[in-house]
């Protein structure tokens, strides 16, 4: 699978990471089913215009003006930057990440094919594709009608376009360009979109199976790949295409001119957990896109903290089943997401073997806890690692326990509270239920800044 990367000229807002959840749900949906998935992504470090238009500012050149650098250090910055809020996301790392820049050869021999074939011209400022070579061109994706889509696409009159809808594959350096190579057609740049369809072949071949990415990457940018990719090899380029709706606030596309733009660290500074972002998107549709509210991410958090809280417990008493393989209820669970990947009725699954975690059959919180975990090879919430974790306490503090338990079998109660005491300041926090004491592990110490502070006392480990 190849999946559209960022252009990293600014930082990733929560609506493009929204995307690459998305493209990881997919790719742990494939693993769990077992398939054997390379995933290939590609970051954009040259060549988009704003508006993704042929005429206009250049994203990299925009950020390093703001940022007073060059092109280079900020796509280094901007993509470590951006695999941080991966991580933190609990998004895989892609198998292969094609940097534009380490793929200039690739895009000239491309573009040298598209005009050996007749699907490319040399013009004085550039070279262009042809659209009128490629029958189809602005179709192949949905059936909106091309004319309307065409109408709806930023069209510039360019004089050396024999077509006003034939589109950038190398424009030739301007006076002050900070990126540019040597080509048989001058120095200058490539198109953004002829790094997608090079990269992509270079990796996975002249036809690969599935081509992921927003739906605002339809028209112009997935329909130029296609008639560039079909256009040089003549066979068929992707055999399926994904798209995501976006994520709205306020039912308006997130982008940096209409506000709302937030970030991950955004987020983390209300005193949310990452993880609760993901668990968010998890409850809808990637067809249908996720709307974002405050008060839906403080349910995703108060949900994901629910299934903690009732993980670590189970866990403490109760080793996880090993046949969550044969369980019907993973059955149902597998069946939704291999619905078109219906994260909500697979949550609807999870969530029924999260009400069997607080059974009172050990066997019953074993197999839920089997279930789960094998469960979250898909959902990413890192459930098994967290419900570990609390289930591991330092030796000191299990002799705490331990002299509590004693102290509370012969009821001196007052003894058992100074103790309990004595473990929340070790960082344990413990309550009594009919099997015994239970406990969350809480981050001791004072808070760090102000910002944090919410997050860090959140968690429970
Ligand atoms: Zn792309």
């Amino acid at each position: 699978m190849y999946n559209c990367g960022p252009t990293v000229y600014d930082w990733q807002h929560i609506g493009n990471l929204y995307a690459y959840l998305v493209a990881d749900f997919w790719r742990r949906t494939f693993e769990l089913l077992g398939y054997r998935v390379t995933q290939v992504m590609n970051v954009t470090d040259v060549g988009h215009i704003v508006g993704d238009a042929d005429e206009g500012e250049d994203k990299m050149a925009l950020g390093a003006q703001r940022e007073h650098t060059d092109p280079q250090t900020l796509a280094t910055m901007y993509t470590e930057q951006f695999f941080v809020d991966r991580h933190r996301l609990n998004i895989l790392d892609p198998h292969v990440v094609s940097k534009a820049t380490d793929h200039i050869p690739q895009m000239i021999r491309l573009i040298g094919r598209l005009i050996d074939t007749g699907h490319a011209y040399v013009a004085s400022d550039g070279v262009y594709f042809d659209v009128t070579t490629f029958p189809g061109y602005g179709t192949r994706l949905n059936a909106e009608l091309p004319e309307e889509r065409m109408a709806g696409a930023r069209i510039e009159v360019n004089p050396n376009k024999r077509d006003p809808h034939d589109f950038a594959l190398w424009r030739r350096a301007k006076p002050g360009d900070l990126q540019q190579w040597d080509s048989p057609w001058g120095r200058g740049n490539p198109g953004w979109h002829i790094e997608c369809s090079a990269m992509s072949m270079h990796y996975l071949g002249d036809t690969f199976d599935l081509h992921s990415g927003g739906e605002d990457h339809l028209f112009p940018h997935h329909e130029c790949e296609i008639a560039q990719s079909e256009g040089a090899t003549g066979k068929p380029f992707v055999r399926f295409w994904m798209h995501n709706r976006f994520l709205r606030v306020d039912s308006t596309k997130m982008a940096k001119s209409a506000g709302g733009f937030h970030r991950l660290s955004d987020l983390e500074s209300w005193g949310f957990d990452p993880l609760a972002f993901r668990l968010l998107a998890l409850g809808t549709s990637y067809r249908k896109g996720l709307e974002f509210t405050r008060e839906g991410l403080a349910g995703a958090q108060a949900r994901l903290e629910r299934w903690r809280g009732l993980l670590a417990e189970a866990r403490q008493a109760t080793p996880p089943a090993a046949n969550a393989q044969d369980d019907p209820l993973r059955a149902k669970f597998v069946e939704a997401i291999a619905d078109d990947f219906n994260t909500p009725r697979a949550l609807a699954a999870a969530e029924d073997a999260v009400a069997m975690l607080a059974s009172p059959e050990r066997g019953d919180r074993a197999r839920a806890l089997g279930l789960l975990f094998d469960m979250d090879r898909v959902l990413g919430l890192g459930l098994r690692e967290q419900a570990e974790r609390a289930g591991q306490v330092d030796p000191e503090a299990i002799a705490v326990l331990a002299e509590r338990e004693r102290a509370r079998a012969a009821g001196d109660y007052k003894r058992s509270d100074e103790l309990r005491e004595e473990l929340r300041r070790r960082g344990y926090l413990v309550k009594d239920t009919k099997e015994g004491q239970r406990w969350e592990r809480v981050k001791s110490g004072a808070p760090k800044g102000s910002g944090e502070a919410g997050a860090e006392k959140r968690e429970v480990s």
